[in-house]
């Protein structure tokens, strides 16, 4: 699933609690395995060059100039939801910024703790890097973006509507 719409529906979550910040980075953490067990496009696999599997089938990022342009992209995808999230719900839906950043931050989290895990190998990160892999429901049709939009719309518009 992309950054942007992890970073959007993670400042969703989060919103629901204005005055909560513990809660609100639950929330936002918890609706990015939520999401990432609906259908979705595999973009990783799609986009990502640095992508490898290594000789004893685990997945890791190889550090070189691909890495630096997927590091670049999914910044760029990072920045959008980013800035998609604070003009939803700060600028027009009036969340307090600290929350709306708490929800962006804690939506993107899990995939960057792919990345941790990749470098590391870290015993207290393999559960739920398994289980984060377990979940995911990725298909290499770009339709499946279509699921990504109506879940960014459908989060901006029950915030919205619940306010
Ligand atoms: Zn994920």
């Amino acid at each position: 699933m992309t950054l942007t719409t992890h970073a959007i529906v993670g400042a969703a979550a989060a919103s629901f609690f204005p005055t909560m910040p513990y809660a609100a980075f639950a929330a936002g953490f918890a609706s990015h395995l939520l999401i990432d067990s609906l259908p979705h496009w595999d973009e990783g696999s799609a986009v990502l060059r640095s992508m490898r599997i290594d000789p004893q089938g685990r997945r890791d990022m190889k550090i070189g100039k691909s890495f630096v342009l997927d590091l670049l992209y999914l910044a760029a995808e990072s920045f959008v939801g980013l800035a998609a999230g604070i003009l939803f719900f700060s600028v027009w839906l009036q969340v307090p910024l600290a929350i709306v950043l708490v929800g962006v931050v804690a939506g993107l989290l899990p995939d960057a703790l792919h990345f941790v895990y990749f470098k590391t190998r870290s015993v207290l990160l393999r559960d739920f890097e398994r289980f984060h892999a377990y979940i995911q429901h990725e298909y290499t049709n770009k339709l499946y973006l279509l699921v990504e939009a109506a879940l960014v719309a459908g989060a901006v518009v029950l915030r919205a509507a619940i306010g």
